[in-house]
């Protein structure tokens, strides 16, 4: 196969994220990335403003008698969970309900920090998952589909807490940080965005819906993905659910936050270094996402976890931009071992996954060299500056 050598890969000047972001970028003054422009806005936010903000929009939807929960928070029993419940309860003193989309590959250190937020947050606690059979096959089947073997957890994560919002009467659920935002600089910190059915199609699941996993072959039936089926505008409108992110009412520092949970709430991060990314108190609530589900994102776009963890490390002045690109050039490409269990989970060779993987493989990233390999530019040996 002729695969020719793409441009030359830009990547921000400020952080570590290449132009082929799957996040997309774009690119301002000096070559600095619309997500570290977007960070730099926290620095000038009146915050006491946005917690007036905040308060207003509970005084609107928390229960006024008392005779229900006062939000919803998806929570997966991570950090972020951790510090949403934690002001949600202790700061603002509401009493939320607590959904969790249970994937079926948790740690045993996610479990654990999952089950301990009803003891230290004193909060109620809805845990759902799909049949674990009908997971195989959705693992297998969005493997091959787009090359996201988690499409059902990013479907899950953003749809079931709205049906139970509706269910539930509950019409405000607080979500944490807007990733797209902290990212890649979707939108400004000054637009406010709130959850919708579009962002939720098209980026969370990737332009994907319940409808295009239904599979004869397969044996995956309506009736298996009810809890992917995202309510119908009129539910929304008729209960006046309404989805904030608190990202942009209180200041968002994950490592601050990760750290004060660590010291007065219990949480804890793995016990086992990851093989692709150095930080250990990210993404507990499935095995995968950290291994072989972020491998396939180096394949797809070039770059991995640890250089998104890099790039929110140097924005929070945690790492240098040069102790980030070290660690970008340790763990980018790492073929992980939880390889081998997701291959026994959907019953799949490593052949089978390889040959299917590279699919996926972006041609503005990937090109192949005169023995046949994969190659790409990279951030420490690029010569052209921007
Ligand atoms: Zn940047």
């Amino acid at each position: 196969m002729d695969v020719k050598r793409p441009p030359q890969m830009r990547y921000c000047t400020k952080c570590v994220y290449p132009a082929s972001s799957a996040v997309p970028l774009a690119f301002g003054e000096n070559g600095v990335c619309s997500g570290c422009r977007v960070h730099e806005q926290n620095k000038h936010i009146n915050w006491n403003e946005r917690a007036k903000i905040l308060k207003k929009i509970i005084e609107k939807y928390k229960s006024k008698d008392n005779s229900n929960y006062d939000c919803l928070i998806p929570v997966s029993g991570g950090k972020d969970s951790y510090f949403q419940t934690y002001y949600i309860t202790k700061i603002l003193g509401l009493k939320p309900l607590l959904v969790t989309y249970d994937g079926n590959n948790y740690l045993e250190v996610g479990i654990r920090n999952r089950n301990r937020m009803r003891e230290v947050f004193n909060v109620d606690h809805l845990i759902f998952g799909p049949s674990i059979d009908v997971l195989k096959k959705l693992n297998k089947k969005c493997f091959m589909k787009m090359g996201d073997m988690n499409w059902h957890a990013h479907c899950g994560i953003y749809t079931y807490p709205v049906q139970i919002a509706i269910k539930m009467n509950i019409p405000l659920i607080i979500w944490g940080e807007h990733g797209y935002t902290d990212l890649g600089g979707m939108y400004s910190m000054y637009d406010l965005p709130e959850m919708t059915k579009k962002f939720t199609r098209e980026h969370a699941c990737r332009g994907y819906d319940w409808t295009n996993m239904v599979d004869k072959e397969m044996g995956i039936r309506e009736q298996d993905l009810l809890w992917a089926k995202y309510p119908s505008d009129e539910d929304l409108e008729q209960k006046d659910i309404r989805g904030i992110f608190i990202g942009f009412y209180t200041y968002w520092d994950a490592n601050a936050h990760g750290k004060k949970m660590i010291e007065e709430f219990g949480f804890e991060t793995s016990p086992e270094p990851f093989d692709r990314t150095y930080r250990r108190m990210s993404n507990l609530d499935d095995m995968h996402e950290n291994g072989i589900h972020d491998y396939m994102k180096y394949i797809k776009f070039g770059y991995g976890r640890a250089t998104d963890h890099v790039c929110k490390d140097i924005r929070g002045g945690y790492l240098t931009r040069e102790e980030g690109i070290k660690l970008v050039q340790k763990y980018d490409h790492v073929k992980p071992r939880d390889l081998k269990r997701w291959l026994k989970y959907v019953d799949m060779t490593e052949e089978e996954f390889d040959r299917i993987a590279d699919t996926f493989r972006d041609r503005r990233v990937w090109w192949k060299n005169e023995k046949g390999e994969w190659i790409k530019d990279n951030i420490w040996n690029k010569n052209k500056q921007f």
